[in-house]
C-alpha cells in the first residue's frame, strides 16, 4: 500500500500513544485519498479518541468483528513519517523496550500529536501596512477571532501559517477571509522557510591541515560512515562542521546538527547563520508549539537546509538528508532521562546508517563508548591535535589541599595565583559545582544536620534569600535561629558559590566579580547580560557552576581554578571518574584561547590519584586508556551492556516486592552471561517522599542482553506487584540512580 496504489486494505494497523507494546487494528476510515503507512488517523479508543500513525495493513485480524472499530478520519494526504523514519522509530521501540505509539508521540511536534494540519507552503499570510494601523482592542470587541489573528500577524511580521493559528478556535478560516478582503493581511504563497538567495555568508578562517584532512575524509565517503572528531576545546571542530555543511549545501542536501540543550546558545545559532548565509531552523524546548511545527515541516519539505536542535531533533524528517552531526557527543544530556529514555547520539548513528549518509560525532572528551567504537573500527577517528594560530593549550597543576589549610575552601597557593593573574590583567574563572551558600547546616552543640523531610538529602543554606532548600525536590523552609534539639547555634559547613562569592569580594575588593549559576540567572536574559560583562572585560573574576562549562568561550580567561575535584573521584557510579575528567577538561577548555596561554589549577585531597595524574600530565587520551582498561577488567560499559529496572512508590515495601518479583521472573530467563545486581535501594533512596529501588542487569554481549530483555519486559507488566509501584526500564543508562 505504500506505493499509493489506492487499493483499500481490510485492516489498518495503527500505532497509538498507549502503554502497550503493540499496534491496534482498525477498519480504514472513509476517504478517497489513498491510504499509506506514515499517515495519521483519528480513531476511537475506549471512550475517547486518539491520534495515531498507520504502520501497516493486514487482511485479517484477531479482533472479533463486533469489537473491530473504524478509524474516524484520515488526517494526512501524504505520509507524515517516511519509511526510513518509521523504521528508525520501530527499531527504537524494540531496542528500548518502549511502546511504539509513545515513541512516535515523542518524535512528533505537539500540534501534530493533537491532530493539527501540517503547515502548507501555499497557505502563508503577512500583515500589510494598512493592517499595522488597525486598532486590535477595538476589533476584539466586534470580532474576537479576527483580533486574535491580527495579534498573530503582528507577532510574525515575516509571515505566518496554519501552525500559528492552530491554537485559536477552530473557526479561524472563516475569520481570515474578511481580514484579507479589508486589505489588512495579504497572501504570500511560496516557501515555508526563507530562501538564502540574498544572503552572503561571512568568510571564515582558512582551515589548517588537520581540519582539511577531516573535511576531506568526511566529504569523501560514499554512503554511511561514522567519524569521531576528537579535538580539544577550541581546536576548530565547529569550523569543520561548517565546512562540511557548506559542501552539503552546494550539493543541495540538508544537514542535521544535534547539540546538548545548554550548548544551543544564541551565539552558536548566530555563528551558523552568519557563516552559512542562511536562516538555520532551530529546534529546542523553549519554542512555541507553532514555531516548532514550522521548523519541523520546513525540514520535512526541504526548504530548511540546516537544522540545529537538541535531543529530540534527531527525529526531524529530512527531505534531502546529506549529513548528521552530534556535537559534544559525550554529554549525558543527549540521553533522555524520563519516559522514552533514548540516546540521541546512538539513534543519530542508527539514523545515519539507514539514510546512508555520514555522521560526525564531535568532542574534546569523547565518551568511552565512542573510543571503544574507534578501537573496534566502527568509527573512524579524526584528530584535531592543536588549537589554531598562536593559542596554546593550558597547563595543569594539582594543588594538594590535604596538607595546607584552606580558607573558605581556597588554599593560599590558589589565592595567590588568582591575585597574580588579576594583577597581570588576566581574567580568572573559579569553578565550583555547588550552588547556594553552604551544603550543610550543622548544630555546633549536638551535631544535628538539617535534612529534607521528603528526601535522603541535606538542606542547602541559601543565605541571601534566607532559606534552606532541598536541591532534589525543591522544598524550602526558613533558616532556623537555633537547633531545635539542643538550642545551640547552627553553623553553615562547606562552601557553595554564594559563600565563595562573598569571600572573593572581600579578598579582591577592587575587582568586579560576576557569579553565574542557576540562582543568579533565573530572570530572562540575565545569563546573557552576565556573560557580556565577562566578554567586554568589565568583570575580571568569574565564578560559577556547570552552567559555565558549555557553549561559552572566554578568550581572555588566563586562570581556571577548580575548587573541588574530589566530588567525582569516589562516586558510586562507575562513570564518576569519566565525568570528572570530562568536566575538568570542559572547564579548562574555556581558558586561554587568545595569545596568552591559560593555567588550570585543581584542588584535591588526592594529588597522587592515578586518574588525576594521567589526566593532568598526559591528557584525556591517556586517562581514557587507563580507565578503559579498568572497565574491561571489571565488565562495565563499554566492555559490557546494562539495563536498569527502576521502581518507586510512597510505600517502601511495594518497591521491593515488585523488584523481588521481577528478579524471580528473571531467574529462568537469564542466560549464563546475564548478571543481575540487586534489588537494591537507589543511591538516594528517598526522594520527593517516594522510596526508590533498582535492579541492574549486566551482560557481556548486547545480543544476550536484548534476548533476555524482550521476554522479561513482557512478564513485568503482569507481575502482581507491578501496579503498586511506578517502574521503568532504562536501556544503556547513563546515570545509575
Ligand atoms: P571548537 O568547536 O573545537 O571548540 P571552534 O571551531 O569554535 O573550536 O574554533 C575555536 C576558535 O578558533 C574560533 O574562534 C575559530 O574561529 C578559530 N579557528 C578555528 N579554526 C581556525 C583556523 N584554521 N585558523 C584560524 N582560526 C581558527
Ligand atoms: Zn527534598
Amino acid at each position: 500500500m505504500s506505493d499509493g496504489s489506492g487499493a483499500r486494505p481490510a485492516i489498518i494497523q495503527v500505532a497509538l500513544p498507549a502503554p502497550l507494546m503493540r499496534t491496534f487494528d482498525y477498519r480504514p476510515p472513509e476517504t478517497h485519498v489513498p491510504l499509506q503507512a506514515g499517515q495519521r488517523v483519528r480513531v476511537p479508543f475506549g471512550r475517547t479518541r486518539k491520534v495515531g500513525v498507520i504502520m501497516g495493513t493486514a487482511d485479517h485480524t484477531s479482533v472479533p468483528p463486533k469489537k473491530l472499530r473504524a478509524a474516524e478520519a484520515l488526517l494526512d494526504e501524504q505520509p507524515l513519517l517516511d519509511q526510513s523514519l518509521r523504521e528508525l522509530l520501530a527499531w527504537a521501540a524494540h531496542y528500548y523496550h518502549y511502546p511504539l505509539g509513545e515513541v512516535i508521540a515523542a518524535a512528533l511536534p505537539a500540534q501534530l500529536r493533537k491532530g493539527s494540519e501540517l503547515p502548507c507552503a501555499a497557505e502563508r499570510w503577512r500583515i500589510t501596512a494598512a493592517g499595522h494601523s488597525v486598532e486590535i482592542s477595538a476589533l476584539a470587541k466586534r470580532a474576537r477571532v479576527q483580533a486574535a489573528i491580527m495579534d498573530v500577524a503582528h507577532a510574525h511580521r515575516q509571515g505566518f501559517g496554519r501552525e500559528q493559528l492552530a491554537d485559536l478556535s477552530g473557526s479561524w478560516r472563516k475569520s481570515l477571509s474578511p481580514l484579507i478582503e479589508q486589505g489588512w493581511l495579504e497572501s504570500i504563497p511560496g516557501s515555508l522557510w526563507p530562501s538564502s538567495a540574498e544572503n552572503h555568508p561571512l568568510p571564515g578562517p582558512s582551515l589548517n591541515t588537520h581540519q582539511r584532512a577531516a573535511v576531506e575524509a568526511i566529504h569523501g565517503t560514499k554512503g554511511y560512515a561514522a567519524f569521531l572528531l576528537d579535538g580539544v576545546t577550541g581546536s576548530g571542530k565547529t569550523e569543520v562542521y561548517l565546512a562540511c555543511i557548506k559542501e552539503q549545501l552546494a550539493a543541495g542536501r540538508q544537514s542535521l546538527v544535534l547539540v546538548p540543550e545548554i550548548g544551543l546558545t544564541p551565539q552558536l545559532v548566530m555563528r551558523f547563520r552568519e557563516r552559512l548565509g542562511l536562516e538555520v531552523a532551530v529546534l529546542h524546548s523553549g519554542l512555541s508549539d507553532g514555531d516548532r511545527l514550522l521548523a519541523w515541516a520546513a525540514a520535512a519539505d526541504g526548504s530548511a537546509q540546516v537544522i540545529l536542535g537538541t535531543r529530540s531533533a534527531v527525529f526531524t524528517p529530512l527531505a534531502r538528508p546529506g549529513l548528521l552531526i552530534v556535537d559534544e557527543e559525550h554529554d549525558p544530556s543527549l540521553k533522555q532521562q524520563d519516559g522514552f529514555r533514548y540516546s540521541a547520539r546512538d539513534l543519530a548513528v542508527s539514523r545515519a546508517a539507514r539514510l546512508r549518509v555520514p555522521i560526525v560525532l564531535g568532542s574534546a572528551t569523547p565518551a568511552f563508548e565512542s573510543l571503544d567504537n574507534v578501537a573496534g573500527s566502527r568509527y573512524t577517528r579524526l584528530e584535531l591535535p592543536h588549537r589554531p594560530g598562536a593559542s596554546k593549550p593550558p597547563s595543569f597543576r594539582l594543588l594538594d589541599i590535604s596538607r595546607q589549610p584552606t580558607r573558605e575552601g581556597l588554599s593560599p597557593a590558589l589565592e595567590e595565583s588568582i591575585g597574580q593573574h588579576l594583577a597581570d590583567d588576566g581574567q580568572v574563572l573559579v569553578y565550583l559545582n555547588r550552588r547556594g551558600y553552604a551544603p550543610v547546616l550543622m548544630c555546633a552543640g549536638c551535631g544535628e544536620v538539617a535534612e529534607c523531610t521528603r528526601c535522603d538529602a541535606r538542606m542547602v543554606v541559601h543565605r541571601s534569600q534566607g532559606y534552606l532548600a532541598c536541591h532534589h525536590c525543591g522544598a524550602q523552609r526558613a533558616i532556623p535561629e537555633n537547633c531545635e534539639h539542643c538550642g545551640d547555634v547552627l553553623r553553615p559547613i562547606g562552601q557553595g558559590t554564594e559563600r565563595l562569592e562573598t569571600y572573593l569580594r572581600e579578598r579582591f575588593p577592587e575587582q568586579t566579580l560576576v557569579r553565574i549559576d542557576r540562582d543568579t540567572t533565573r530572570r530572562r536574559g540575565e545569563i546573557e547580560r552576565r556573560l557580556e560583562t565577562v566578554r567586554s572585560g568589565e568583570a575580571r573574576l568569574l565564578l560559577g557552576t556547570q552552567m559555565l562549562t558549555k557553549g561559552h568561550d572566554f578568550p581572555n580567561v588566563t586562570l581556571v581554578a577548580i575548587v573541588d575535584a574530589d566530588q567525582g573521584l569516589f562516586g558510586t557510579d562507575f562513570r564518576a571518574s569519566e565525568r570528572l575528567a570530562q568536566t575538568i577538561l570542559q572547564v579548562a577548555g574555556r581558558a586561554g584561547r587568545a595569545e596568552r596561554p591559560g593555567e588550570v589549577l585543581i584542588q584535591t585531597l588526592y594529588p597522587q590519584h592515578p586518574l588525576l595524574q594521567a589526566l593532568t600530565t598526559e591528557g584525556y587520551a591517556a586517562f581514557a586508556q587507563t580507565a578503559l582498561a579498568e572497565r574491561r577488567d571489571s565488565g562495565w560499559p563499554p566492555a559490557g551492556y546494562l539495563a536498569l529496572l527502576r521502581a518507586e512508590s510512597t510505600d517502601r515495601e511495594a518497591v521491593f516486592r515488585f523488584l523481588q518479583q521481577a528478579n524471580e521472573a528473571a531467574e529462568p530467563l537469564a542466560g549464563p552471561g546475564v548478571l543481575r545486581l540487586g534489588p537494591a535501594p537507589a543511591p538516594m533512596e528517598k526522594r520527593q517522599g517516594r522510596y526508590r529501588g533498582q535492579l541492574l542487569i549486566r551482560a557481556g554481549k548486547r545480543g544476550e542482553l536484548q534476548n533476555f530483555l524482550g521476554p522479561w519486559r513482557g512478564l513485568l507488566e503482569g507481575l502482581p506487584a507491578a501496579r503498586q509501584a511506578r517502574w521503568s526500564l532504562d536501556i544503556d543508562p547513563v546515570e545509575l540512580f
